[in-house]
């Protein structure tokens, strides 16, 4: 096993903008790394540069204490797993884990060994004899895993495994390939562009936006100490809500009202002028069930739309952007591909809550769970 250390990775096409720019990410011996972001963000392009199929433009590599910047795909000992598991469909199970050994003229009573070792882990003993074809996705996925495990490789690169499958089975095998790699314990990196992936399976998560690292923190940084706008909207389902705001001593006014915010908050974003404030859905609440209102404070507004999901009610409060933000809003829609941020506030209902469509309903907002961002730079300032 081994870590993967990437030092101020650039990657170039041509002369155009760069694909990577300037990334650093150290993987931990062990630890399993997202790479997420939106389609373009460069995150395919990394892994292919880890792996070795893409050369680095400028930058180090370096795998365990070998750096690898020149070093052939087949000299790294790395297993990428890719979309379509690459299994032969005319070799059954066994032979299709045997592969690496095969190719590498191990002797048949090490291939023995070691299938039957990975199959025992993977737990497809049962299923040696059979051809891929006649195996669920998740049978696919652990033979193509239990190839990459007879090889002994140093660590699993993964693209987009599961972006084929429907969500019901994306869903097991997002939770098998958990399993497995706490039981492996090996080095992962895993690229997905689908938040819910890269929140679940990840140790640490790196966001990418057009070739540059947004941030790199564990999945509950990520959520609840969003470093900028992009990752803000990048990360939680439905969105942060964003709105224009500015703050006067210990509150700040909203386009709905004024709420007030923790000193310490407050005094973070003072005297900057505009501001975008990032309220998450579940922050706000029906201001009847909500029994402790202590931190925050309470509007009114005309609630369109309620959608209840059996365990989640979300309800829609139309609003119009106010022109000052309305450009950066928009341009956030386009960096998330397509978001709808600014033409409506989602918030998430306790169950209790029996708020009905088209009613003026009193909302609560919790002020000490808003996050202030600087629209300029994007920088959450709390
Ligand atoms: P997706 O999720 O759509 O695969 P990604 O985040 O993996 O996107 P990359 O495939 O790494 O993104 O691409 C990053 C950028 O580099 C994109 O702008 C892409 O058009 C460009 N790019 C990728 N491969 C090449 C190539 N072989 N030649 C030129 N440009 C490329």
């Amino acid at each position: 096993m081994a870590s993967i250390d990437m030092v101020n990775i650039v990657k170039r096409y041509g002369d155009g903008f760069p694909a990577v720019n300037d990334v650093s990410i150290d993987v931990q011996d062990g630890e399993f790394m997202i790479l997420v972001g939106p389609s373009g963000c460069g995150k395919s392009t990394l892994l292919r540069m880890i792996v070795g199929l893409e050369d680095i433009t400028s930058g180090d590599m370096v795998i365990g204490d070998r750096l690898v910047n020149d070093l052939a795909p087949r000299d790294r000992n790395l297993a990428m797993v890719f979309q379509n598991y690459a299994l032969y469909p005319h070799l059954s199970v066994y032979e299709n884990i045997a592969f690496p050994l095969r190719l590498a003229k191990a002797p048949d009573a090490e291939v023995d060994e070691k299938v039957r070792a990975a199959a025992k882990t993977l737990e497809l003993e049962e299923h040696l004899e059979r051809k891929p074809g006649n195996l669920s996705g998740g049978q696919r996925q652990r033979v193509a895993m239990g190839r990459a495990i007879v090889r002994e490789a140093d660590a699993f690169l993964f693209d987009e495994p599961l972006s084929n499958l429907d969500a019901k089975l994306r869903g097991q095998m997002r939770t098998e390939i958990a399993r497995l790699q706490k039981r492996l314990g090996i080095t992962t990196v895993y690229v997905t562009h689908d938040q819910t992936e890269a929140m679940t399976l990840g140790h640490r998560v790196a966001v990418l936006k057009r070739g540059v690292l947004q941030q790199l923190a564990t999945p509950r940084e990520l959520y609840e100490q969003p470093g900028n706008l992009f990752v803000a909207g990048f990360i939680g389902s439905p969105p942060m809500n964003f709105l224009p705001a500015t703050v006067e001593g210990n509150s700040v006014k909203l386009p709905f009202g004024t709420v007030q915010l923790p000193p310490e908050k407050a005094q973070k974003a003072a005297g900057k002028g505009l501001l975008m404030a990032g309220i998450r859905p579940e922050h706000f609440e029906d201001a009847s069930v909500k029994t402790d209102r202590a931190s925050g404070s309470t509007f009114r507004a005309q609630v369109d739309v309620v959608e209840w999901l059996g365990n989640e009610t979300y309800a829609y409060i139309p609003f119009e952007a106010p022109p000052e933000v309305e450009e950066q809003l928009r341009q956030l829609e386009r960096d998330l591909d397509g978001e709808s941020l600014h033409t409506q506030l989602v918030i998430s209902l306790d169950g209790a809550s029996r708020i009905e469509e088209g009613e003026e309903a009193e909302i609560w907002v919790d002020g000490s769970q808003i996050h202030l961002f600087d629209p300029a730079t994007g920088e959450n300032l709390t």
